[in-house]
């Protein structure tokens, strides 16, 4: 629940009187009244009448029937005489008397404001009873007063007779009453900050929402009352000794693996002398470091582990960068770590470890969650610039609806020493108060400074006990995590955040050294790739070592481009090896599939029919002659096929299209498009459609220059300011616009435009019987301080932008409505953004972008920055990216589709005469033969334990939910197994003729082991 105090306060109050005390009196029947000066001269009376001379005394009869049905029961008569409630005495007051027939009375109990009830008996029958009341004058408000002498008090009556009425008493409510009104009262007296304050808010809250059943709302509000409760609520820094070691950053990797090495020692070392001292790290790469440097060192850390004194956190390779990674590296990240803290410490961990990450995407928790950790710690989203979080211990639910239980440190960093001001702050900061006691403090220098110290564990030591509302436990994250579990199984109601945990600042690291994050891009692929071609043959494909290597350069300072110019040169190189070793490696995998011949390999996960670019370097005789096009550059353009996820001979076929190209159009059968004499597009029409995509005086894909100059944390931080500086590159200085290609196969028109330091060449072109405009840029960047986006306006209505990330598609609103919206302003997307209207959109694609700007009816690509800090030569230098503009009808299947060609294109690989058969390692299609589009395949490879089997892990990308059949073509599928991210069967998948059919649900993942048996053509694939 978010903060409601105030308003939740007033609706006890409301609802105490109007809700709750009602129920305190079930039934009531009204007295008939008699009045007069004495018992001898009364007079029928009706209530709501006057009555009472000042200092007169008035004799009223009351009386009544008991219904048989109130036998048994608590019945009481409520007197109300006119009171005023806000005045206890100072006022007219009654006397209950026992009359004898002789006039004599005997006073049974007086009848005052605050006490209205008298008692009697549950007889049925007729009940009398006699009030004798005096009427005596208020003297309110200082005053003066003519009341004060009966010479001068005169005789005007001076109050209003309100109700004489007999009672059925429900003592359980009338006990719920006084609780409420205590606890109310209790509550209002502490401190906002003081956990039991908001305990007994959330307690009265759901107390109320049990009436009018008032025995449920007893046991609701019970602990409150009890005697431990102040105990029961104390709140518990749960102090975890920590020490983040960030893999590089203002150092690099070399120096890290000492960092470690100093760190843990002096770890190891204070848990002799402490022995309650408990110490968390996470990143199995630092571990490694340690064992294969140190293994006397790796020795006392294991033994420590079962001691229970250290604790493995993470279960992840490194602490990665949540935005950039494609969504089979995070599994890869999850895979590679849990198993080697299995293998190390016989242990997997139950949490991810993040606490200094930029920002986590809505697919996460399936991922999470699928890796054996239902639990996630991180408290970067403290640092918001814009928006507070609300919430510190939640449910996250991610695309897929998948929860894990998060837990953002209260403390507000993982660097704490354990002060008292971190303690109170801890305290006060915390937000889930209401229905949890429990929060992480983990304490301990950081990256080099030593981790936690004597002083800190003193310190712990000495606040244990000293704070009434909380105390200091030095303990593991799993003990925390486990009572708050606890709690939850007990029925606390825990908030639920849905969606992206988007971070409001270090926008820019989606930009920043772009050669680290491309290499990444590129290297991750390939390996996916490369598993694709050995598992087509059926061999395993032994990239363990080079998964570790990119895993490892996608820690949170290096892919996001803020560590200094050594760690991103590392990086580079690291990138530049693992890919040389895959491209050989494939390059002989694909020879061998194809024999030699000349193919075409498709490692995307649609069948591409369509027009490609050959390079130069790669066309010999077979890729010529009929039904090609020889373009300026050198290269080679022809119509190919293949089908998804395989290679298939090369046959270069005739396309039913041809671009025309004049002087300012080329068109197509799909779109017509247009530009000025400054090489600025001013149209494109989507043809089949009629829809013009570029507003009416607006101009397409230009390049927008703007000074970019952060407040602070130069590499990380892109401002809200920065665009509305931007110049608009249009204009006719340094322009040159040549039509370099006329068709039939392509068309390309290409504009050369030279700003300042820097200067790119743009050149558009349109594929025959291709539906979108493709956008290849090459740049010379050597700006300082800018940024340079591509703006594609475009005339579509809608409120959000969808965008591609990890396993989904994520809506980020395309308007700064609310703070909310506002702060995103630059968001993370990975092959596409799309604006679309129910029957119409229009995607922006890419093969190597991730920072866009969506708001204002634009798509902007953010193409380069050029910070100055930390490595003060970031990204100046040549770039090259490919985007395209891709109009579309309904939904975004088409779309995934086209991007993941743009972003993994065929290869088209001359050779002999090709005439091998088709080889595909895969094939995922629509339940009813159609083809999938929305259905992205992750990964098909051998499985790791050798056993032979395929694992092909498959996610729906866009929001359906679909049927779709997995087979194995050349060889059936005997068994299949649903599994866990590390490939461990948790259900068996129904076979039918070789082939799975299964259900997949919006954005789920799917991780499939399939048991094979011989292939028709002999090979055998069992183990
Ligand atoms: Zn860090």
């Amino acid at each position: 629940m978010h903060n409601d105090r105030d308003l939740v306060e007033k609706r006890i109050q409301r609802e105490l009187w109007q809700r709750v005390l009602p129920l305190v009196h079930p039934e009531r029947c009204q007295l008939t009244i008699d009045a007069g000066p004495d018992v001898d001269h009364l007079e029928p009376f009706e209530a709501g009448s006057s009555w009472g001379a000042p200092w007169a005394t008035t004799w009223f009869r009351l009386r009544g029937e008991i219904p048989a049905s109130w036998s048994g029961q608590r019945v009481e008569a409520v007197i109300d005489l006119g009171f005023n409630p806000n005045a206890a005495g100072f006022q007219c007051e009654g006397l209950v008397v026992d009359l004898a027939d002789d006039g004599t009375f005997t006073p049974l109990q007086g009848i005052h404001p605050r006490r209205t009830n008298f008692g009697v008996a549950a007889t049925p029958g007729p009940l009398t009873l006699h009030v004798e009341a005096a009427s005596n004058p208020m003297f309110p408000g200082f005053v003066p007063s003519s009341l004060g002498s009966l010479d001068t008090a005169g005789d005007r009556l001076l109050y209003r007779f309100r109700t004489a009425a007999l009672v059925v008493v429900d003592p359980e409510a009338e006990a719920l009453a006084y609780d409420i009104e205590v606890l109310d009262g209790v509550m209002r007296t502490l401190s906002v900050h003081d956990p039991r304050r908001a305990r007994l808010l959330r307690t009265l809250a759901e107390t109320l929402d049990r009436i009018p059943d008032v025995g449920a709302a007893r046991r609701v509000i019970a602990p409150a009352l009890a005697e431990d409760f102040g105990d029961a609520v104390r709140h518990r820094s749960v102090a975890i000794g920590h020490a983040h070691i960030d893999t590089a950053w203002l150092w690099p990797i070399r120096e890290t693996k000492r960092k470690c090495t100093r760190t843990f020692a002096s770890a190891v070392a204070l848990m002799d002398d402490y022995p309650e001292y408990k110490f968390g790290a996470s990143s199995a790469q630092h571990y490694a470091w340690i064992e294969e440097r140190h293994p006397e060192l790796f020795a006392k850390i294991v033994e420590r582990v079962e001691r229970g004194q250290w604790e493995p956190v993470g279960g992840m390779w490194v602490e990665a960068d949540m935005n950039l990674p494609s969504g089979e590296s995070l599994v890869r990240q999850i895979v590679f770590g849990q198993r080697y803290f299995e293998e190390r410490f016989g242990r997997r961990c139950t949490e991810v470890w993040i606490p200094d990450v930029f920002g986590y995407p809505a697919g996460l928790p399936q991922v999470f969650a699928a890796g054996g950790m239902d639990r996630f710690v991180t408290q970067k989203l403290s640092w918001n610039k814009q928006n507070r979080f609300p919430h510190s211990t939640f449910w996250w639910e991610g695309l897929d609806g998948s929860r894990v239980l998060t837990h953002f440190p209260p403390v507000d960093t993982y660097n704490a020493e354990i002060t008292p001001q971190e303690f109170g702050f801890s305290i006060t900061n915390f937000r889930d108060h209401g229905w949890s006691t429990d929060s992480l403090l983990p304490f301990g220098h950081g990256d080099g400074g030593g981790g936690p110290t004597r002083e800190m564990l003193e310190r712990a030591r000495r606040l244990a006990h000293i704070d009434s509302r909380a105390t200091i436990e030095v303990d593991t994250a799993d003990a925390m995590f486990t009572r708050i579990e606890r709690g939850i199984e007990r029925g606390a109601s825990v908030p639920v955040w849905r969606g992206e945990l988007y971070f409001e600042t270090h926008r820019g690291t989606l930009t920043s050294q772009l050669k680290t994050k491309l290499g990444n891009r590129r290297c991750e692929r390939l390996l996916v790739e490369a598993e694709l071609w050995s598992a087509a043959l059926n061999r395993p494909a032994d990239l363990d070592a080079l998964w570790k290597q990119v895993l490892t350069q996608q820690f949170h300072d290096i892919l996001p481009g803020s560590s200094i110019a050594w760690a991103h040169q590392d990086a580079e190189s690291v990138f530049a090896e693992v890919e040389a070793e895959l491209q050989q490696r494939i390059g002989e995998l694909i020879a061998e599939a194809a024999g030699g011949g000349a193919c075409v390999a498709n490692r995307a996960d649609t069948a591409v029919d369509e027009v490609v670019i050959v390079a130069a370097s790669s066309v010999a005789s077979t890729i010529s002659g009929d039904h090609t096009q020889q373009l300026a550059d050198g290269s080679t353009a022809l119509r190919v096929d293949a089908p998804a996820l395989g290679i298939g001979p090369l046959v270069p076929r005739a396309v039913d299209d041809r671009v025309v190209v004049t002087d300012s159009s080329m068109t197509n059968r799909h779109l017509a498009v247009r530009w000025d004499a400054f090489g600025n597009l001013t149209s494109i029409i989507d043809l089949q459609r009629a829809r013009e995509l570029i507003p009416t005086g607006q101009l397409g894909a230009v390049l927008e220059l703007a000074p970019d100059h952060p407040v602070e944390y130069d590499a990380w931080d892109l401002e809200s300011w920065t665009r509305a500086g931007a110049a608009t590159l249009d204009g006719s200085d340094g322009v040159e616009v040549r039509i370099v290609d006329a068709g039939p196969l392509v068309g390309r028109v290409r504009v050369a435009r030279s700003f300042g330091p820097s200067s790119s060449v743009v050149t558009y072109q349109l594929r025959a019987d291709c539906a979108q405009l493709d956008i290849g840029i090459e740049l010379e960047w050597h700006h300082d301080e800018h940024l340079l986006s591509m703006a594609v306006p475009l005339d579509v209505r809608t409120d959000v932008a969808m965008c591609d990330v990890q396993f989904g598609v994520v809506a980020r609103p395309t308007h700064p409505s609310s703070p909310w919206d506002a702060a995103k302003f630059e968001v993370c997307a990975h092959r596409f953004v799309d604006l679309a209207e129910p029957d119409f959109g229009v995607a922006v694609l890419n093969n190597g972008r991730f920072g866009h700007n969506v708001f204002d009816g634009a798509i902007r690509v953010s193409l380069a920055r050029a910070a100055m800090y930390p490595d003060p030569n970031a990204d100046r230098g040549h770039h090259e990216v490919d985007l395209a503009i891709r109009p579309h009808g309904a939904g975004l299947g088409e779309v995934r589709a086209a991007a993941s060609r743009l972003d993994q294109p065929v290869r088209v690989i001359d050779g002999t005469e090709a005439s091998f058969p088709t080889v595909v390692a895969a094939r995922v299609i629509g339940a009813d033969g159609e083809s999938a589009d929305g259905v992205e395949v992750d990964a098909v490879k051998l499985a790791d334990d050798g056993s032979g089997d395929l694992i092909v892990r498959l996610h729906e990308a866009v929001g359906n939910r679909v049927r779709v059949s997995v087979d194995t073509p050349g060889c059936r599928v005997a068994e299949a197994w649903r599994c866990n991210l590390l490939e461990e069967p948790h259900g068996g998948e129904e076979v039918g003729d070789g082939v799975v059919t299964l259900t997949v649900r919006p954005f789920q993942i799917v991780t499939l082991r399939l048991r094979r048996t011989a292939s028709s053509d002999g090979r055998t694939l069992t183990a």
